[in-house]
């Protein structure tokens, strides 16, 4: 076991104690999502001892990258804040027990309902637009906002190597530009015009951003806020919110990059940032769970085709829809494991890995070198803790797989919490159009 490294060695436990405790079964549960609860609370740990402690500073973790309840709730104990882009991510930071003020409300489509939630919760709110300001305005109508009210703005950058993932580029579908002629000017009287307005946030997208150009948008933004205070001759802008975004180490085990070496790209682009003048918010949502989640399914066949031996797993576009859509901006490593778990070791020969859906391109892997895949091994997708078993794709009917939350360190010592139940693989509609569980009296199913 030598060649392992301590997070695969903690992989193995982990999926070891899963198959021995029966969470992962061939024929019952095939596919499962586990998140490592020791090392989120390493990796929070790690973000706050970035920030230097004379700051103040509300880490918010972005409600996509995981939005299982039970693991924001977990991350509310370790002293997080929550970003949340949806009135949906709304309810489920609320449920997970965060305050309102310590949420942070971010979508670009904002209803009125929402903003009228929000408003009345006391939720930290990011405006998009100037015309989601105005509704803020109206929603208002005079009073001043119990939630602090900040303006996302496009710091216009550039993009990093993932374009969808990308939200600085000249004409990004988020906040408002910094650098379109006339905006700089409407932006100064917008905060002019309305005393409540706090808050600069920026974000310069999630993924294959540098951090140079990351650190740079931040830059801009805070720069923007001295502007602004500038023009006014007051301290309006009181706080900054840096957004998200550190990219996350696919390739291997090692944290890459780490919070500390983005914050040394942050004093020097933006020092401003660090002299105490400004209160930080941040958005990080998969630099904290990634690393910290991994998804195993058995290898339910395999075959030899063209010359290709391909093993049919039930880990597919369902669990892991980026990778299978788009496999080159998405790799992610594959993991192989005889019945019980322990990591195979025999010479490595290359392989298809396919999940189980009814297309093609259900494509785990291809060509990938791997101990020879066998029916009733098990596979390993490290790094799925965010954006991954957390987000599920509902193609073919194929259930959301159960996600274990895993506490205790060692072999022995490791237990398991059920954070989402595997999904039923057909909930009818009941008569008010909401779904239920199927029962033998629906009328609908079942012999
Ligand atoms: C997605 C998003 C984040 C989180 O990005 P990560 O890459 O997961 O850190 C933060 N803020 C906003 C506004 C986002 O859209």
């Amino acid at each position: 076991m030598t060649d392992l490294t301590e997070a695969a060695e903690r992989r193995q436990h982990i999926l070891r104690a899963a198959v021995r405790q029966g969470l992962l079964d061939p024929e019952r549960s095939a596919l499962a999502g586990f998140v490592d609860l020791e090392g989120v609370a390493e990796t929070v740990d790690a973000l706050h001892r970035a920030f230097p402690g004379s700051l103040c500073v509300l880490h918010a973790f972005a409600a996509k990258a995981n939005s299982l309840v039970p693991v924001l709730a977990e991350l509310r104990r370790h002293g997080m804040g929550c970003e949340v882009a949806t009135g949906g991510e709304l309810d489920r930071a609320l449920a997970a027990g965060f305050p309102p003020d310590r949420i942070v409300f971010d979508s670009p489509a904002k209803t009125r309902a929402e903003l009228e939630r929000a408003l009345g919760l006391g939720v930290t709110i990011n405006v998009d637009n100037f015309q989601e300001l105005s509704r803020i305005d109206e929603i208002l109508a005079g009073r001043p906002p119990r939630s602090r009210v900040g303006v996302r703005v496009n710091s216009q950058v550039g993009g990093g190597t993932i374009a969808a993932m990308s939200t600085a580029t000249q004409t990004s579908k988020f906040g408002v530009p910094l650098a379109d002629p006339g905006s700089r000017e409407w932006l100064l009287r917008a905060f002019e015009d309305h005393p409540w307005l706090t808050w600069v946030h920026t974000h310069a997208g999630s993924q294959g951003c540098p951090l140079d150009l990351m650190a740079q948008g931040v830059a801009q933004a805070v720069e923007f806020a001295e502007e602004v205070n500038r023009h006014l001759g007051r301290r309006q802008v009181v706080g900054i919110d840096i957004g998200g975004g550190l990219p996350v180490n696919f390739a291997s085990d090692e944290v890459s990059p780490s919070y500390d070496t983005y914050v040394d790209h942050l004093r020097e682009h933006a020092p401003a940032l660090f002299s105490g003048g400004y209160e930080i918010i941040t958005e990080f949502g998969r630099s904290i769970l990634a690393k910290n989640g991994f998804t195993a399914a058995y290898v339910e066949y395999t075959k030899s085709v063209g010359g290709r031996p391909i093993a049919i797993t039930h880990a597919g576009v369902q669990v892991a829809t980026r990778t299978v859509f788009h496999p080159d901006a998405w790799p992610l490593r594959i993991t192989a494991h005889d019945p019980r778990g322990g990591a195979k070791h025999d010479r490595p020969v290359r392989q298809d890995i396919a999940g189980p859906a009814c297309f093609a391109g259900d494509l785990l892997a291809r060509d990938r070198a791997l101990p020879l895949l066998e029916p009733g091994d098990i596979v390993v997708l490290p790094d799925t803790g965010a954006y991954y078993f957390s987000t599920p794709f509902h193609y073919n009917s194929l259930p959301e797989p159960a996600v274990y939350a895993v506490r205790g360190r060692g072999d022995g010592q490791i237990r398991f919490e059920l954070v989402r139940p595997a999904q039923d693989p057909y909930e009818p509609p009941t008569p008010d159009g909401r779904t239920a569980p199927a029962s033998p009296r629906d009328g609908l199913v079942r012999p």
